[in-house]
């Protein structure tokens, strides 16, 4: 197939999707997040090969959210390995983002590293040998470096509102607790889990981030292996099937892209071997996805062909 015309592609979905900035409702559970502007709409595509394709607020930086979960994962891995699988599972949970009910009937392990209570046992592992400062800005420097820009920085104020409000992930941590599934003390463990998900970032620095899983594990363009390319693979699988809370199927269905969404509106897409796409509207359906980051990703799949189911 002929290489697609990408900046034509984003100029012409963006065209098309624009009359509708503005759908959905922002995420109002976090009272930061309630204060955000919904009539906001970007796109960034990066290719391995170093060609950036962006429309609209694309250089806006945004709460990421749970997108942070990708690369706290990819952190922990580095960390303890295979051995990561132990303290959380790899299967689709069925159930909400921020349910407990499995935690009970699984011995408080949780169904998969994308879900807040993976994410918090996670992040307990990210954090052994750190303090809790110390461990923030370990994942910030990952950040910055993957993204090859030093200006990223945590939204102090989305962290403050998270943790003010967040007795549904202190109760995920203690029930968890209960069952002596952290390291840590449940306190510092959220303080981390709270600063990586109110890191804010554009879609242009996502989808830079995002790069070495569409490239086999290698920043293509420093030429750095981050991950073995079996790593890669093995964090888009679970992109795939749990990467989009309970719409990951039919993500799987209507894109058929590895994607990460975060409750801030925005979705990191992998296209293996062709790019990395990351989308911005904070505007989400019922599900906790961005309606028109959807909507974008599933015409942008369309059009270049990229479903990795062929
Ligand atoms: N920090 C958010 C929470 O724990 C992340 C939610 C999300 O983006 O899924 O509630």
């Amino acid at each position: 197939m002929a290489a697609p015309d990408l900046g034509r592609i984003v100029a012409d979905i963006y065209a098309e999707l624009a009359p509708r900035i503005g759908e959905g409702e922002v995420a109002d559970y976090i009272p930061e997040l309630a204060q955000v502007n919904p009539r906001q709409f970007g796109i960034a595509v990066i290719t391995p090969e170093g060609e950036v394709v962006t429309a609209g607020d694309a250089d806006r930086p945004f709460s990421i959210q749970s997108i942070s979960k990708v690369f706290l994962l990819t952190l922990a891995l580095g960390r303890i390995g295979e051995s990561l699988w132990t303290r959380v599972g790899r299967e689709p949970s069925g159930s909400a983002f921020n349910s407990i009910v499995q935690l009970e009937q699984e011995a408080g392990r949780p169904r998969n590293p994308f879900i807040n209570a993976g994410a918090i046992v996670v992040t307990d592992v990210a954090m052994a040998g750190h303090s809790p400062r110390e461990a923030i800005g370990e994942i910030l420097t990952f950040m910055r470096y993957l993204a090859d820009d030093e200006d990223i920085l945590i939204d102090q104020a989305v962290a403050a509102s998270e943790l003010a409000t967040g007795a549904r992930n202190q109760a995920l941590g203690w029930f968890m607790r209960s069952f002596d599934r952290l390291d840590h003390d449940v306190d510092k463990v959220l303080g981390v889990y709270f600063h990586h998900c109110a890191i804010a970032m554009s879609c242009r620095q996502l989808a830079r981030a995002g790069l070495f899983l569409a490239a086999g594990g290698r920043d293509p363009v420093r030429g750095h292996a981050v991950v073995r390319p079996a790593r890669a693979r093995r964090i888009n699988a679970l992109m795939l099937t749990c990467g989009l809370y309970d719409a990951s199927g039919d993500f799987a269905y209507r894109v058929g892209l590895p994607g990460k969404s975060g409750v801030g509106g925005g979705i990191l897409a992998v296209a293996p071997g062709r790019a990395a796409i990351c989308v911005w509207s904070p505007g989400l359906d019922g599900f906790g996805n961005s309606r028109l980051g959807g909507q974008a990703l599933e015409a942008l799949a369309r059009r270049t062909g990229w479903s990795v189911f062929g």
